[in-house]
């Protein structure tokens, strides 16, 4: 409950200050730090947080809010420093950090619809409209409050936005405010109590009627759902027993439940002494309070192991627990084992959760019900208190990085929130991120090592194949080479999996037509398509479009398309074909996308039902299989051309942890890399699997360069539909940046900029993309200047353009 009249709300607008508003005494009560409200706001209603108790509202009158949209806090009150923080240092409105925090679907605000009016209706059926504006009714028509956002949206005029507001003035539209509602909802049950009165014998009561008062007697309380188990038609029975006051009938949230099949509970196995030894390091350290860690431990060292032993520990002196997973994959596999050992105690929160279900995990958090949560990046904003660890396996995963809206690092986050719970966190990888381990060096994190495997067995032994040896090649062997095939044959023969690696998805990567030579690219962006042939289509991997297989090439109108490049669909057909008895299975985003989909395949590999499994980075990563003795990597260079400074450190990360699936359980491994580059060292160092010949190639490289770590970044990400206005934008945003830099000497020292140029793929979705890249080894003086860029008046007039802050940017594409 709030002790003052007045209350300081953020509201879920682009805005970085924060407003007063008052409490009208009904709603006193009611209200709590951490809680939603809906406020006025202008003209509309919005969506506001509260973050604090305010006794006065300054020299202006504060409005009074209008509802409260919760019964119980959505975050705890320590956790608004951290939220600040974050918007501060992304660059991002404190408001809408918040409710990119909390799960979707719970911001309610006024929306403007569109309504055709009846002088619209009457206009329209006459034939007395230009064809634009028909064009605009006709659509409206079809489709009852659209939103002006999604009229636009879906419009190809350019000018679609001046066109409403004239029909509207001529009385053909109607454009008003619609308060939406949330999609995600707490989901309540009735629950039937027992009272403790009796029916006297005088009464007669049904059979029926009856056997529900002897189960809610027996059990004191139960839910409607298991009454109706016994009973079909209690929900009409019970109204009148009710009214005699026998029983009780109350509202109870419940929790959807999201977890899969049940899990058998496991017994801790006893640490290794390496195990043991890391764990001791850090409880010894328990009371320093904030350490962060980097655990670099060989792949299949026992990581996981680790991680438990120290949640066990947060949990048994009655802290909560963050562990973050990479992948939607790994983190069913990671649920499962924390709930093997933690049973019920666990959240999770991920993507593929449904919005009512994300919400209640949220609640379970929040309510204090569970300690431990589990998640994917956006897991580090959980509402937990009193913090006793924060985890984050695969530390090096570039899926901590968030690439639209607040794009913030969950890794980097994680030793925020550490540090501000002043509680120790776990980075962990067996290849650590350069800028992690630069941070050893610089002694700003400890580290801690496993060195040997559990199983004790050396790591796989890793074979480089070169391509170019079947360059000239025709058949199959150009992709999968006589080494790689006989490996197979061996693997399968003593009946053991193996997992063959390509980083490509599809059939077919670049169509080109036979007459004119000119490849197939989507229509939208300069992209090639990829061909599907499980679908028969041609699919655009950046916004979706798709073609039929029939097309005709666009140049020309030949209806000769030849598919060249290759994909995991393409290499599990040759598979097919090479090993006709063999079970195959392909595991990548189209064989994923269906809910539970992921679960079945996992399973399928865990079960050995499948013997060889085609797949891409999905399967790279943390994944356990102990049956897989070979992995096979169809190409090693896919990431190395890419334009980005982090190519070589991708490229070992990657091929590292695809090797480290070799062998885990008790034969060995083996691995087979396919390369055009055997001489990069990147790649030698993955053969070696030495993470530090890596590192020390690497480094000199981002120093000579003044590249992270060594230097801060921020990118301008600039794009809009207008090819022309972009290009001016651009301009323009530059131009402030000289000015802002010219002004400021002390700042102009330590800040380099780079661009503007045009994104490597400059045309995504029909949005043309531009970039300014900002270096500096001062981050402070890196925020600042983007800071005023940002506020500068003349780019805050800026309309139908974007120009999105990206802080520590990962993907410079
Ligand atoms: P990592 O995460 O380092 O790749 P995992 O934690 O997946 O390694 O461990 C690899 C395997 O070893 C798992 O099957 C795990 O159950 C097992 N394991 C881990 N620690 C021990 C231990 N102390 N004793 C026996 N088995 C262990
Ligand atoms: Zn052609
Ligand atoms: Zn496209």
């Amino acid at each position: 409950m709030i002790q003052t009249d007045y209350i300081d709300v953020s509201v879920t607008l682009p805005l970085d200050i924060t407003f007063v508003y008052k409490v009208p005494d009904h709603l006193r009560e009611q209200c709590a730090i951490g809680m939603r409200v809906l406020v006025p706001f202008g003209r509309r209603r919005v969506t506001g947080y509260i973050l604090g108790e305010q006794e006065s509202c300054g020299p202006y009158k504060a409005k009074n809010i209008l509802d409260v949209l919760d019964d119980h806090p959505l975050f705890p009150v320590n956790e608004i420093p951290f939220f600040k923080w974050v918007a501060q240092y992304y660059i991002y409105p404190l408001g809408e950090v918040i409710k990119t925090a909390l799960p979707a679907g719970l911001d309610r605000q006024d929306v403007s619809c569109v309504f055709v009016t009846t002088s619209g209706i009457t206009a329209f059926s006459t034939g007395g409209l230009a064809p634009g504006e028909a064009g605009v009714i006709q659509f409206l028509k079809k489709r009852e409050g659209c939103t002006l956002k999604q009229l636009i949206k879906s419009s190809s005029n350019p000018s679609i936005a001046a066109l409403v507001r004239k029909m509207e003035k001529n009385d053909l539209l109607t454009v008003s405010a619609i308060l939406k509602k949330e999609i995600a909802n707490i989901k309540r049950e009735k629950f039937i109590q027992d009272l403790g009165k009796v029916p006297p014998d005088t009464i007669r009561i049904s059979q029926k009627r009856q056997q529900i008062l002897s189960i809610v007697r027996e059990r004191q309380e139960v839910s409607m759902t298991s009454l109706k188990a016994h009973v079909p038609t209690a929900a009409r029975l019970i109204g009148p027993l009710a009214e005699l006051g026998y029983i009780g009938i109350v509202q109870r949230q419940v929790f959807r439940d999201p977890l899969g099949d049940p899990v058998e509970p496991d017994t801790p196995p006893t640490l290794t002494d390496e195990q043991a030894i890391l764990i001791e390091t850090v409880r010894v350290n328990r009371s320093k309070g904030f350490i962060p860690y980097l655990l670099t431990g060989v792949t299949g060292s026992g990581k996981t192991e680790v991680y438990m032993r120290l949640t066990a520990d947060a949990v048994e002196s009655g802290k909560t627990a963050i562990v973050l997973v990479p992948e939607i994959a790994l983190i069913s596999q990671t649920e499962r084992r924390f709930r093997a050992r933690f049973g019920e105690k666990i959240a999770v929160i991920h993507s593929m959760l449904t919005h009512g279900e994300r919400l209640d995990q949220w609640r379970k958090l929040a309510l204090g019900k569970v300690s431990i949560v589990i998640g994917a990046r956006s897991a580090i904003f959980s509402p937990v208190e009193n913090i006793g660890v924060i985890i984050v396996d695969e530390e090096h995963d570039t899926s901590y990085k968030q690439e639209t809206g607040l794009r913030y690092n969950a890794r980097d986050l994680a030793v925020v929130r550490g540090k501000m719970q002043d509680c120790p966190v776990i980075l962990g990888s067996a290849t650590p991120s350069v800028q992690s381990y630069q941070n050893v060096k610089d002694h700003k994190f400890t580290q801690l090592t496993l060195e040997r495997r559990v199983n004790q067995n050396p790591l796989p032994k890793i074979t480089l194949v070169d391509l170019k040896k079947y360059k000239d090649f025709r058949g199959t062997e150009r992709i999968i080479t006589p080494e790689l095939a006989i490996e197979i044959r061996a693997c399968l023969e003593r009946g053991n999996q193996a997992l063959i690696f390509l980083n490509r998805r599809g059939f077919a990567t670049f169509p080109a037509c036979k007459e004119c030579g000119k490849s197939l690219n989507c229509k939208f962006c300069d992209v090639t398509m990829t061909f599907h042939k499980g679908q028969d289509i041609y699919k655009c991997h950046l916004c979706g479009h798709t073609l039929p297989a029939s097309v005709s090439c666009p140049e020309c109108n030949s209806k000769k398309i030849q598919n060249f490049g290759f994909g995991t669909e393409k290499i599990e057909t040759m598979l097919k074909s090479m090993f006709p008895d063999a079970r195959l299975t392909r595991m990548d985003q189209d064989t994923t996308s269906k809910k539970g989909s992921i679960l079945k395949l996992l399973k399928s590999i865990r079960n050995r039902t499948v013997d060889i499994i085609v797949g891409t980075q999905m399967l790279a990563k943390g994944h356990d299989f102990p049956s897989i003795t070979l992995v096979g990597v169809v190409c090693a260079d896919l990431s190395l051309s890419l334009p980005d400074f982090r190519a070589s450190e991708r490229t070992f990360q990657l091929l590292a942890q695809v090797a480290g699936r070799a062998g885990r359980g008790e034969e060995p491994g083996k691995v087979i890399m396919q390369t055009y580059n055997p001489e990069h060292f990147s790649i030698e160092a993955a053969r070696q699997q030495d993470y530090m010949d890596f590192f020390n190639h690497e480094v000199p490289f981002r120093k000579a360069l003044m590249y992270p770590p060594f230097t801060r970044m921020i990118q301008l990400k600039i794009s809009g539909r207008d090819e022309q206005k972009v290009a001016k934008t651009v301009e323009q945003v530059a131009d402030i940046l000289k000015q802002l830099l010219s002004a400021a000497p002390k700042i102009r020292e330590t800040v380099q900029i780079l661009g503007p140029i045009e994104a490597s793929i400059h045309r995504i979705s029909s949005r043309f993309r531009w970039q300014i890249l900002i270096k500096s080894i001062s981050s402070i003086h890196i925020s600042r200047l983007v800071n005023a860029m940002r506020v500068h008046p003349s780019i805050k007039g800026i309309k139908q353009v974007t120009i999105a802050i990206d802080v520590d940017p990962y993907s410079l594409m």
